[in-house]
């Protein structure tokens, strides 16, 4: 044990689910497997218990939580849903979908979940591990990503253990997370205009994408993020000795984001081999090119915050 909490290793089965629902119940901090990156959850209600992610993960103050519902009218109740909101839930929940909506009058969300703003951010989930704690606590949970503050993201119960054991009540172990990337969020306002704010699993081509320095809505704009802790190059075709190498296609790594080329597979493995990277011995990460479509459009959104030295 490092921290004040012995952190407990959950199943993803009934008594582990019945388990973490009581921590939660309780305010206390359990790491959830979700389809994106596991999550770190807390009563979303509860201003002691979402104060307790912010310090687990040494999170600053005015960056936001994601609040995760376990149906479409538990999130009508915490936000406005314009008709255009209501039709992209309809479409891609649950999923890796993330809306940012004004916030209900009277919502019972604690104020730190939304770092004083007047939006909010929600999310179904189709993780069967995160749903049923949903439908079991009856709860809207705030979940950010597992991980320290800034640092790479987690895809499994060992990442977010080398993160956070000692500091959260428990984490649910449910295996590798399936898309390995975090969700695309996008702004909806109340006429209906749509804003990627962060791209992500769910492609909204028609959707504008974000703009590069405009204003930060959304902290996971921040220029540097998901930093694996070491210098990293981008775009390397040629490689030295001391480079951890991630692989993709022809390009062969010391981690391989996907020797077929296929881009679902490369953010599934993205955060991995960041992990591999950043405990390996060499001292810098070279990563092969990789593809600005589909999905590698979000793959090079983290990159290219990895690649920028924090301030
Ligand atoms: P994480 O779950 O760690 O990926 O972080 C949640 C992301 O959601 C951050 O990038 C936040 O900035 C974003 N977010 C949460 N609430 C809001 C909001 N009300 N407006 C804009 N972005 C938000
Ligand atoms: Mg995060």
């Amino acid at each position: 044990m490092v921290g004040k909490y012995a952190t407990e290793t959950l199943r993803a089965d009934n008594g582990g689910i019945e388990r973490a629902a009581q921590i939660l119940r309780g305010g206390g901090l359990v790491a959830v497997p979700t389809e994106t990156v596991y999550g770190l959850a807390a009563r979303a209600d509860d201003d002691e218990a979402v104060a307790r992610i912010y310090a687990a993960k040494g999170r600053p103050s005015f960056n936001p939580l994601i609040v995760h519902v376990a149906s479409l009218s538990a999130a009508e109740r915490l936000a406005v849903f314009s008709e255009a909101a209501r039709a992209l839930a309809r479409q891609y929940w649950p999923g890796p979908l993330t809306l940012v909506l004004s916030r209900q009058r009277g919502a019972g969300l604690a104020a730190a979940v939304t770092a004083g703003l007047d939006t909010v951010a929600l999310r179904m989930p189709s993780h069967p591990a995160m749903r049923d704690l949903l439908e079991f606590t009856g709860l809207p949970l705030a979940a950010p990503s597992a991980n320290r503050s800034g640092f790479v993201s987690p895809t499994s119960a060992a990442h977010v253990l080398g993160a956070l054991d000692g500091r959260i009540d428990a984490v649910i172990d449910g295996g590798p997370s399936e898309a390995g990337i975090e969700s695309t969020i996008v702004a909806v306002g109340e006429d209906g205009s749509r804003r990627v704010l962060r791209p992500g699993p769910i492609l909204l081509e028609d959707i504008a994408r974000p703009d590069a320095g405009g204003r930060i809505e959304a902290p996971g704009q921040l220029a540097s993020h998901y930093s694996p802790g070491k210098p990293v190059r981008l775009d390397a075709t040629e490689v030295a000795p001391d480079d951890f190498v991630i692989g993709f296609g022809a390009m062969e790594g010391d981690c391989t984001l996907s020797e077929a080329g296929d881009l679902a597979e490369a953010a599934a493995r993205l955060y991995a081999c960041f992990h591999q990277g950043a405990i390996s011995d060499k001292p810098r990460i070279a990563v092969a090119p990789i593809p600005e479509e589909g999905i590698g459009i979000a793959i090079n959104d983290r990159l290219r915050r990895a690649a920028t030295p924090p301030d």
